[in-house]
């Protein structure tokens, strides 16, 4: 039957191919008591499971072919340690014991129990970390049960160039998807932060995550299309569609190759205007990715990650460490450290540090209000920054400033930490700039004022539109409203281009828009001069750059700029990105 579903896209590319259903093999978990007698022994067969389970996941292992990033082996790598740690090493035996249960009853409570907890969790990405847990619990279930391994780790032919349609993948079957030769993947279960969806983009493997009743709307061995950009399957896809999704196919491996061949070339509009393109480092590995793609600097540096997932916060030395090899690794080029910005969705996970006895909130004691109230944690990393100073050139930006006097308050500390290391003899650079983020309304209201006192500013549009449109940006029920068309957004856009242009300090934009394609002639025409992207988007956009006329894109943009309706401006957009387009051509 000819069907259409979506689901959310993770993973960008088209793959055809004959669907492979593997329907959730959970083996049913019954519960019984065990004789006194027999709980050692039940003990042993589960320790027989775990050891099975691992023996399992080791040889999945030394099948990752060669050339597989690191990261991607750290994956499994994550699975074998959960089965050494204590949660599921020891708890369920001494379940076993104490409940006189068989193993896996007391697997299963064992899991509900850890599932709760991740489940509590406010940050999303650790929300999805109950996805490794079961997992885990899978694995050692189907042993205990005596089922076959999973077809995944059978290798069956008939994955070649098949599309795997599942309730859930790991990064395991993940891994062995790939080593079988199948194109792609579609889920009902999983969410675009999964441990699966990241490896899936790391992999090229287009992926398609969250699509309702997959394993009942699709048959065994049907033709099936995915698009990973778009979030679609087609079911027995007609000839037409066919011929369509192939010929984007091709489009899109084109494409990949020409963007390769961009790295080295220039950021400049077809009339001639240069535009600095950065890039956003989140992870230090990333950035190797943005040296290859010839990114202008660092745009945006999150911090964060550096105090995540961790007991203790870094300290000065560790945080210096950190700032100086990126400064050295970019070679003197603009390397933007933002402050801590913790609070909200990225809560910490280091008892000292919360403070707050309310639940986080986007518009509690987030960002730079955390840092003024806990000096502690403030200075360390200001010291930091100033102190790598000297080894490139390091500028220092401030996330979520909502007044000036927050920002008098900031240039204040800093001043005072620079009076700090001049007493104790240490060197920083006494010029180094300070950029403001702007991304709260108020702050785009004032946007003038906070330019006299600011080196640069930095749209981020990620929290900007949150807090304009007050849409939680974490919450799915009301990402329906989530806009950055919205008019509101765009004139709070446009006034802090003009104030960074009319105090003579440069504009950048760092949140996700600014690696949009579909925005960049919006942006451009809108004056914007500094993109600041994922690593992945940064030869998208430049592409976009030098096929763009300033001077018509100018002129196109003030009509959208004089509408207040999101849906004429999309309309609007889409014209300037076909006429721009067709200009190339
Ligand atoms: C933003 O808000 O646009 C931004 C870049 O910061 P973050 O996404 O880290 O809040
Ligand atoms: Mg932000």
């Amino acid at each position: 039957m000819n069907l259409t579903l979506t689901g959310v896209g993770v993973s960008r590319g088209i793959a055809i191919g004959h669907a492979y259903l593997l329907a959730p093999e959970q083996p049913e978990i019954n519960e019984y008591v065990l004789p006194k007698h027999l709980v050692n022994e039940e003990v042993a067969r589960f320790k027989a499971a775990l050891a099975a389970a691992k023996q399992q996941l080791k040889s999945i292992r030394n099948q990752i072919p060669r050339g597989t990033p690191a990261s991607i082996a750290a994956f499994i790598e994550t699975h074998v340690l959960m089965l050494e740690d204590a949660a599921f090493a020891d708890a369920p035996v001494k379940l076993i014991k104490t409940q006189q249960c068989n193993a896996e009853w007391a697997l299963q409570q064992q899991r509900d129990m850890l599932v709760s907890v991740f489940e509590a969790m406010n940050d999303p990405y650790l929300r999805t970390r109950k996805d490794d847990v079961d997992h885990v619990v899978n694995r050692i279930q189907r042993i205990l049960a005596n089922q076959p391994a999973h077809p995944l780790e059978l290798s069956d032919h008939r994955l070649k160039g098949a599309i795997i349609v599942a309730g859930d993948l790991s990064p395991a079957d993940l891994l062995l998807i790939e080593h079988c030769g199948a194109t792609g993947f579609i889920t009902e279960g999983g969410g675009p932060t999964s441990h699966t969806a990241i490896l899936a983009r790391g992999l090229g493997i287009p992926a398609i995550v969250g699509v309702a009743h997959a394993l009942r709307q699709i048959s065994h061995d049907t033709l099936i299309a995915i698009d990973g950009q778009r979030g679609e399957v087609l079911t027995e896809p007609d000839p037409l569609s066919l011929q369509r999704l192939r010929a984007k196919r091709r489009e899109e491996k084109r494409h990949v190759v020409t963007l390769a061949r961009l790295s080295k070339k220039p950021s400049i509009t077809e009339d001639g205007r240069v535009i600095t393109l950065r890039a956003n480092v989140e992870l230090p590995e990333d950035i190797h990715t943005i040296k290859r793609a010839g990114a202008a600097g660092i745009g945006l540096y999150r911090t964060e990650f550096l105090f995540m997932n961790r007991k203790d916060s870094p300290s000065e030395e560790e945080q210096f460490l950190a700032y100086t090899q990126a400064a050295k690794a970019m070679k003197g080029m603009p390397v933007t450290i933002r402050t801590l910005d913790l609070g909200a969705d990225k809560t910490l996970h280091n008892e000292h540090w919360h403070i707050s006895s309310r639940p986080p909130s986007p518009l509690g004691l987030r960002a730079i209000r955390l840092c003024l109230k806990e000096p502690a944690l403030f200075r360390p990393q200001l010291r930091a920054i100033l102190r790598a100073s000297v080894y490139g050139q390091l500028r220092m930006m401030i996330p979520m400033l909502s007044s000036l006097q927050e920002l008098f308050q900031v240039l204040e500390v800093v001043e005072d930490v620079k009076r700090e290391l001049k007493a104790q003899g240490l060197k920083y650079n006494e010029n180094i700039p300070i950029g403001g983020m702007i991304e709260v309304p108020s702050a785009a209201l004032a946007a003038e004022a906070f330019a006299r006192h600011l080196d640069f500013l930095s749209i981020g549009t990620n929290d900007l539109i949150q807090y304009t449109l007050a849409t939680d940006r974490i919450d799915d029920a009301v990402n329906y409203l989530y806009d950055p068309l919205h008019p509101a957004v765009l004139r709070l856009i446009e006034m802090t281009i003009k104030a960074g242009h009319k105090a003579g300090i440069p504009v950048a934009m760092c949140g996700e828009m600014a690696g949009d394609p579909r925005y960049t002639r919006l942006l451009l025409g809108m004056g914007l001069t500094e993109f600041s992207t994922p690593p992945a988007m940064l030869l998208e956009v430049k592409s976009i750059i030098q096929s763009s006329r300033l001077a018509r894109l100018t002129k196109m943009t003030r009509k959208i700029l004089a509408s207040y309706h999101s849906g004429e401006i999309a309309v609007l957009i889409d014209k300037i990105n076909a006429a721009e387009k067709r200009g190339r051509g």
